[in-house]
């Protein structure tokens, strides 16, 4: 067996360092992968597996991508979960001894992917890092595009349950986490199920507190963690050094764009856990997974990425401090009023781009130059927008004309250095503006005063030969050339020196015409390096001014974001929630934003809503299917949900006293992949609840107890309302909706239970929804009279009438709930006396002769009239 050639043995070398990642290793104008790599790579991206002499008997199996085109590759990977380890040459091949140095320059992973193919314009990329001990957990995540990083921990018993409503709100493509995570199947189900994002065991070193600190203090350059108000967090202090180190590791860059650290104690946020945030469809439909018809495409009407990235925020994160979303509200009702502003503002936001990844891209060195003509024309209309901030009353408003620098600094310098079109690559020149380095002017006008001089040879020749179709062309090979046709040969001059003999043509040259080309060509060839390198000057120099920049960009989300909800405000007719304290929920003409949006023609009916923490605790709603009781409680979730966002709502006056957490328990989940029944998921969920909500919190509850048989439900759901609204227990505002009729005799029993319904109006077998909530218990459940109008045959009603009119006798025998629920047993068998009454028959005749048909030996004309004689008998009973 032979050694491995020494660039084999080089790759291997490197290889050993990223045995996790698949390795893109630069071979001239390719990236190719080898052994197991190369495997992998060519099955999942559909390219050839070849193989190359490696210096073994067998040759290493290869294959390769072209490096221009690198990036969908790597965008392909990383979207089926792999990591890719960039290995380039890190020398000048010309300068290299031996074999040219190479080495690993980025790890791309799928939570830190760049490039803007790969990425969502309107949402965040987080990377997650986890750690886990025996008192807490520390979460923190970073979105490497924007430069963002929050931190939080929760130390209390449920640190799981809040881990997982944090994970919510971020929605990970990848995490890293210490040993203890790991060895948590449930959390690492939970990632991958839910966010099908794989939690990878991270060095257990790098979460060590001193480790930690030395990496927080090191990257921010500060003294300690004091200053970053991370003292008294200590899990979080771990989780954040652990991630700054694995992205020191991944991205062997500055990072200086992550030059700040958010920490946020998860009660400054409306706590919405992860089936509610999925029920309510904050951000995308349950079924789809699509924006259309979620709570974000309704407020939605952001006009820059990055106000579309935080409204989603917004979203995700409603506030629970009053004074916080006042200050939105009164922002967004300055906007309302004050529609010119509104509009003016919206023009300007329309034409800027997403400066918080372009910034990104500076400080990853992968910015153009058509990115910084994009600032450019970004920042070129922030004095606009401080002049139309400068009017502004309110507290919100007022602050992001502080706080907006109008960077006419950075405007003019890359207005002064790039040109208003420049090439999309960097290395090719024509980026530089003319005037803004001599040398660059100087070299341009050399190169223009050859190509003038060339063509004037070319006249001077053509004279002095006397070949009229002499001309000087140029190709890559030769350089410039002098052609002349076949038929003029005779007239060529002795000083010509013959390059190249073509079909029809010889082509020439002479010393002159090398000595200029020359200069042309060396002006050429320098002229694309002294661009680069002022180029990269620029670059540098913005990327200095870095946290300026961040922060208008800030303001400009900001912003955005409160125009969209002015806007949506306004064209939607919604109005400004009053805030504060209470305990109460007053809405009046109530409406389902995204449902509302579906329907044409303001066939929307409006609902009133009035909740507390005494008289009306607890409202149970009856009323038919398909009466509308899910929408209207959602209407109400969203309707709190979005004034703690800070946006107005659709309602025609709305008094909000501050919720902690919503719960909503709603329809069958779709958890059944995850092995559980139907049942036992709805069942976790009200143990969920149950378990995490408070007095202040608001519960939405749809159909509890559905799930199981009658008496096991009801009783489930009785008991349950009990428990959720009586104050010495947990007594929440509760929206409950059931189909149990029983129920509603609970107004009389128990405090702070009101009963609602939903109105229909019935004409003969038909029904009409009126879709209006008013007091009381529902008369009927009209379920027959749904599945007639749902088209479910005429045979199938009628009978399901007779049944229905049986076991409602039957019912009516056995007596009140209040009875058979102590007496559960008694049930049982009257139901089964009840089946043995309708379907009795036992002994039939019918049935006799049925059994005794011998199908297989019967001619149809038998069997006719066998099913004929059956049928008469039939008609008998
Ligand atoms: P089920 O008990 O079968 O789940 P439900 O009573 O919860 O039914 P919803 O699903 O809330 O009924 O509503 C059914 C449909 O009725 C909705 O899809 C919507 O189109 C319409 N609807 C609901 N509420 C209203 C309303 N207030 N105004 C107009 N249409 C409404």
């Amino acid at each position: 067996m032979g050694a491995l050639t020494p660039m084999m043995q080089q790759y291997l070398n490197i290889k050993d360092q990223y045995k996790d990642c698949i390795l893109f290793f630069r071979l001239g104008d390719f990236y190719e992968m080898f052994f197991d790599d190369a495997e992998t790579a060519s099955r999942e991206l559909e390219i050839t597996l070849t193989g190359r002499d490696c210096g073994q008997q067998e040759r290493a199996p290869m294959c390769g991508v072209p490096f221009h085109s690198a990036d969908a590759y790597i965008a392909k990977l990383i979207g089926k979960g792999y990591k890719v380890a960039i290995c380039e040459q890190i020398e000048d091949p010309s300068e290299a001894k031996g074999i040219v140095q190479r080495d690993v320059i980025r790890v791309v992973t799928p939570g830190t992917v760049t490039d803007a193919a790969m990425l969502d314009e309107k949402k965040n990329n987080f990377l997650a890092c986890i750690y886990k001990d025996d008192e807490g957990i520390g979460l923190s995540v970073v979105d490497v595009t924007t430069g963002e990083l929050y931190t939080s921990q929760f130390q209390n018993d449920e640190f799981k349950s809040k881990l997982i409503n944090e994970l919510a709100r971020y929605s990970p493509s990848e995490a890293i986490a210490n040993t203890e995570v790991i060895e948590d199947s449930a959390i690492r189900k939970l990632l991958k199920e839910r966010f099908n994002c794989s939690a990878e065991y991270f060095y257990d070193w790098s979460f060590v507190q001193d480790k930690a600190e030395q990496k927080i203090t090191g990257h921010f350059n500060i003294h300690n963690v004091d200053g970053l108000g991370l003292r008294d967090h200590p899990h979080s202090i771990k989780s954040v050094g652990a991630l700054l180190e694995y992205l020191y590791q991944t991205q062997k860059i500055s990072l200086s764009h992550i030059n700040s650290i958010n920490y946020y104690s998860s009660n400054e946020f409306l706590d919405i856990d992860l089936s509610t945030r999925r029920n309510l469809e904050l951000t995308e439909t349950m079924r789809e997974k699509a924006k259309k018809g979620s709570l974000l495409w309704v407020l939605d009407k952001t006009q820059t990425a990055m106000g579309g990235r935080l409204l989603r925020k917004w979203i995700e994160q409603p506030l629970t401090n009053c004074a916080y979303i006042s200050k939105r509200l009164q922002a967004v009702n300055e906007l309302v009023q004050n529609t010119v502003l509104r509009l003016d503002l919206s023009d300007c936001l329309n034409n800027i781009y997403d400066i918080e990844r372009l910034l990104s891209k500076i400080i990853y060195g992968s910015v153009n130059g058509r990115d910084l003509v994009a600032l450019k024309k970004s920042i070129a209309h922030f004095p606009e927008i401080k002049a139309y901030l400068s009017g502004c009353n309110t507290g919100l408003l007022k602050e992001q004309y502080k706080q907006l620098d109008e960077l006419r600094d950075i405007n003019e310098l890359i207005d002064v250095s790039i040109v208003d079109d420049p090439p999309f690559s960097v290395r090719e020149g024509g980026m530089i503006k003319d005037g803004y380095d001599e040398n660059v002017d100087h070299l341009r006008k050399a190169m223009v005063e050859g190509k003038q001089w060339i063509a004037r040879l070319e006249n001077e020749e053509k004279e002095k030969t006397g070949i009229k179709n002499l001309k000087v062309g140029f190709n890559k090979v030769f350089g410039y050339f002098i052609e002349v046709t076949k038929s003029h040969l005779s007239n060529v001059p002795d000083r010509y020196i013959r390059k190249q003999t073509l079909a029809n043509c010889e082509r020439y040259i002479t010393p002159e015409l090398k000595e200029i080309e020359n200069s042309v060509l060396g002006a050429e060839e320098k002229i694309v390096q002294v661009e680069y390198h002022i180029f990269c000057d620029v670059r540098e120099k913005i990327a200095a001014r870095l946290d300026r920049i961040q922060k208008s960009a800030k303001v400009i989300s900001i912003i955005d974001v409160l125009c969209s909800l002015g806007e949506v405000a306004q064209k939607n007719n919604y109005s400004m929630p009053d805030i504060e304290l209470s305990d109460k929920i007053i809405i009046k003409d109530g409406r389902h934003p995204v449902v509302e949006k579906m329907l044409n023609d303001n066939m929307f009916v409006p609902n009133d809503t009035s909740l507390d923490n005494g008289e009306n605790r607890l409202s149970i709603i009856t009323g038919p299917n398909m009466a509308g009781k899910s929408t209207y409680m959602r209407q109400v979730a969203l309707i709190v949900l979005m004034a703690q966002i800070g946006s107005f709502v659709p309602a025609s006056s709305a008094q909000i006293g501050v919720v902690d957490k919503i719960f909503t328990r709603v329809g069958a989940s779709d958890d059944l992949a995850s092995g559980q029944s139907t049942f036992m998921v709805e069942m976790s969920e009200v143990a969920n609840i149950l378990n995490n909500a408070t007095q202040k919190s608001l519960l939405i509850l749809d159909e509890i107890g559905r799930g199981t048989s009658t008496y096991d439900g009801l009783s489930i759901a009785w008991a349950v309302i009990e428990y959720v609204s009586q104050s010495k227990k947990l007594g929440a505002k509760t929206l409950f909706a059931t189909h149990y009729h029983e129920l509603t005799e609970l107004e009389d029993k128990l405090q702070g239970v009101k009963n609602y319904c939903i109105a229909v109006k019935k004409r003969g077998d038909d029904i009409t929804f009126l879709r209006k909530i008013i007091r009381g218990g529902a008369d009927d459940s009209y379920g027959i009279e749904v599945a007639k109008l749902a088209g479910v045959p005429d045979d199938v009603i009628n009978r399901a009438k007779q049944i229905l009119k049986t076991l409602e006798d039957a019912d009516v025998n056995r007596g009140s709930l209040v009875q058979v629920k102590s007496k559960p047993q008694k049930k049982n068998n009257a139901v089964q006396e009840d089946q043995m009454g309708m379907f009795g028959l036992g002994n039939h005749e019918i049935i006799d002769a049925l059994k005794k048909i011998e199908v297989t030996t019967m001619t149809p004309i038998e069997a006719m009239n066998l099913l004929y004689e059956l049928q008469q008998k039939a008609k008998k009973f």
